[in-house]
C-alpha cells in the first residue's frame, strides 16, 4: 500500500521511517494493480498501450496518466507518481515530463545510466544453469539487459527465490568494460550488462559465501 507522511512524503508499509502511521493513499491492491499496468507500459509493451517510447525507454507522463487512468476509474497521475516515489527500488525515473523504467526492460531500449565502477559483480545461479553460463557466458534471456549484483551476498538471495541451492558466478567487471562490454549503474544494488562472454565469469567457491551460515 502506498501512504503519506506530512513531513516526508509518500511511503509504503505502515509507518514512515519517522514512526507516523500517515495518511492511506492507495490499498494494496490496487497498489499492485497500478504497478502491473505502469510496468507494462515502461518495461514490456508500451505500444499495445498507446504509449510512444524513444530508444531510451522515455515516455511522456502525462499520457501514462491518461493510459492508467482508462484502465481503472480510481487512478490518475497522482497516483502514478506516488507510487514511483515510494518506491524503494527505485524502478522507475521522472526526469521533467517525461518518465522511464530505469531496469527490467523486455522491449528493445538502449539505456544510459552511468557507466559501472564496480571491479567485481556477482550473478546468482541454480547448479545446472551456471554449469551453462561458465561455458556460454551470460545472454539476457526475457529481458533487454543482464541484471548483476553489486555483492555475492545479494547475488545469492535473489536467485533464492528461484532455487534452493544458488551457486553465485563472478563477473570480471572491470576486464569485460575495458574489451568493450556495456555495464551500467542503476542503483546501489543492481548492474545492467550487455551479455557477457565466458573468459570474465568464474565460479564463486562456497567458502567465500559466508552468509550462508547465518542465512
Ligand atoms: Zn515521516
Amino acid at each position: 500500500m502506498i501512504k503519506r507522511c506530512p513531513q516526508h512524503g509518500f511511503f509504503r508499509g505502515e509507518l514512515c521511517q519517522c514512526g507516523s502511521a500517515g495518511q492511506l493513499v492507495l490499498d494494496e491492491t490496487k497498489t499492485e494493480q497500478l504497478g502491473r499496468l505502469v510496468a507494462g507500459g515502461l518495461r514490456h509493451f508500451p505500444a499495445d498501450l498507446g504509449l510512444e517510447m524513444d530508444c531510451h525507454g522515455w515516455v511522456d507522463l502525462a499520457k501514462l496518466g491518461e493510459v492508467v487512468l482508462s484502465r481503472h476509474r480510481w487512478a490518475s497521475l497522482d497516483l502514478v507518481v506516488a507510487m514511483i516515489q515510494s518506491d524503494s527500488k527505485q524502478r522507475y525515473e521522472i526526469r521533467g515530463d517525461r518518465v522511464r523504467a530505469r531496469y527490467g526492460h523486455s522491449v528493445d531500449v538502449d539505456l544510459d545510466h552511468p557507466e559501472n565502477r564496480r571491479p567485481l559483480l556477482y550473478y546468482g545461479a541454480s547448479e545446472e544453469e551456471a554449469d551453462r553460463i561458465l561455458e556460454i557466458g551470460i545472454k539476457p534471456a526475457s529481458q533487454r539487459y543482464v541484471h548483476l549484483s553489486g555483492t555475492a551476498e545479494k547475488a545469492w538471495h535473489v536467485a533464492t527465490f528461484r532455487t534452493g541451492n544458488p551457486k553465485v558466478i563472478q563477473v570480471d567487471a572491470a576486464a569485460a568494460q575495458k574489451a568493450g562490454v556495456k555495464m551500467m549503474t542503476v542503483n546501489e544494488d543492481i548492474v545492467i550488462s550487455e551479455t557477457i562472454p565466458y573468459i570474465y565469469l568464474s565460479l564463486l567457491a562456497t567458502r567465500d559465501m559466508a552468509w550462508r551460515e547465518k542465512a
